[in-house]
Parts: structure tokens; C-alpha cells; sequence
């Protein structure tokens, strides 16, 4: 099973890519923060809580996301993987999925960490905020809170998989399709590796 964290600033085309890599490989999308939005679309508690927090370019309580992907990975459980987009964003959330997955019999693959400067990505926000219709992507300062907190509590989980052997740095300035086969050429290179394995 192929699982993959797709990592990356917001704006850093995690979303993008993302729909492009389920069509080619066949794997189950799970986003956290589309996951949130539609908890607070059905107006259901947890979405009224986690409303606030996002307004405010907060992080969401771990325990919260968590909960919401232990759901999605066992209803879909004979996927032939997952893609874990805006997940894991803290320490604590990885340390969950692996012992998550580990439960399933499973672990992440790799991570790919699409690589953006702070400028190109709040660009890139304002432009998607003008039809986006997010709230979060239409205020300068929200953005640069959310970067900060990428910054602040995210990027510890590039080291958490780096200490693990699974992390790759991926640029993600670029066009979209040569970004994709950069993508496409790690994911092959994992697949080789868990062939192998399985043959062994
Ligand atoms: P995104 O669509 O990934 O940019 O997420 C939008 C917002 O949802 C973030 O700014 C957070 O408030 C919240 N969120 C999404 N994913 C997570 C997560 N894994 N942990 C905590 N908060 C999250």
C-alpha cells in the first residue's frame, strides 16, 4: 500500500497535485482542512468549533484531526493507499498517524515536500482567494498568521520523517506539470522499493 504525506506550505499546490497523483495511482485523497470545510458546510459541533480556530489562521487541537483521519483510513481500509494532504501538521498529529497506521498494519511511504518562498506563496493565496470563496485566503495578514504557523509548528514534521529516512524536498515553483512528474518520478521510486520488499 502506497502512503504518502504530500507536504508544503499553504499554496504550495498540495491541493493540485494532489488530484492529479489520485488519478494516476489510484489512491484515496485525504485532506484535512477540505475535511473541515465540510464539517462546518453540515454545521455539525465539530465544525462550529474548529470554525473559529481556522478564522483566526489557527491550527486545529490534534486530537480533533486526528480523529477525523482515523475514520476516513478505516472506512477505507482495502484502498491501495492514501494521500494525506495538510496532514500530519504537528509532531504529535505524525507520531498519531504512525501509531494509527501501524494498527492497520501499515506506514507512511514517504513524504514529498513541495518547496515555496513566503512571498510567492501569499501571492499565490490572494489569487486564489479571489474565487476560492475561503475566508482564510482573503486577508494578508490571516495568510502570513497561517504561513507563520506552517513555520512555527509544521516544519518540525519534515525532520520527524527525515530522522525516519522518508522525507524528499520536491520545487514547487514551477509548471504544474513539471512538478507533477517530479512527484511521479519519487512515487515510482517507492513503489519500486515496496515491490522489492514484498518480494523479499
Ligand atoms: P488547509 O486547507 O490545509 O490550508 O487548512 C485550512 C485550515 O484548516 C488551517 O489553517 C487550519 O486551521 C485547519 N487545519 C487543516 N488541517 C489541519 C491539521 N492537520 N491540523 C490542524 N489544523 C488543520
Amino acid at each position: 500500500m502506497l502512503n504518502i504525506v504530500l507536504f508544503g506550505p499553504p499554496g504550495a499546490g498540495k491541493g493540485t497535485q494532489s488530484q492529479k497523483l489520485i488519478d494516476k495511482y489510484n489512491l484515496i485523497h485525504l485532506s484535512t482542512g477540505d475535511l473541515l470545510r465540510s464539517e462546518i458546510a453540515a454545521g455539525t459541533e465539530l465544525g462550529l468549533r474548529a470554525k473559529s480556530l481556522m478564522d483566526n489562521g489557527l491550527l486545529v487541537p490534534d486530537e480533533v484531526v486526528i480523529g477525523m483521519i482515523a475514520n476516513k483510513v478505516k472506512e477505507h481500509k482495502h484502498a491501495k493507499g492514501f494521500i494525506f494532504d495538510g496532514f500530519p501538521r504537528t509532531v504529535p498529529q505524525a507520531q498519531g498517524l504512525d501509531k494509527l497506521l501501524q494498527e492497520h498494519d501499515l506506514e507512511i511511504s514517504g513524504m514529498l515536500a513541495l518547496k515555496v518562498d513566503d512571498e510567492e506563496l501569499t501571492k499565490r493565496l490572494l489569487l486564489r482567494g479571489q474565487t476560492s470563496g475561503r475566508p482564510d485566503d482573503q486577508n494578508e495578514d490571516l495568510i502570513r498568521k497561517r504561513v507563520q504557523e506552517y513555520n512555527n509548528k509544521t516544519t518540525p514534521v519534515a525532520d520527524y520523517y527525515n530522522g525516519q529516512g522518508k522525507f524528499q524536498a520536491v520545487e514547487g515553483i514551477g509548471e504544474i506539470e513539471e512538478i507533477f512528474q517530479e512527484l511521479c518520478k519519487h512515487i515510482d521510486a517507492l513503489l519500486e522499493k515496496e515491490e522489492k520488499e514484498d518480494k523479499a
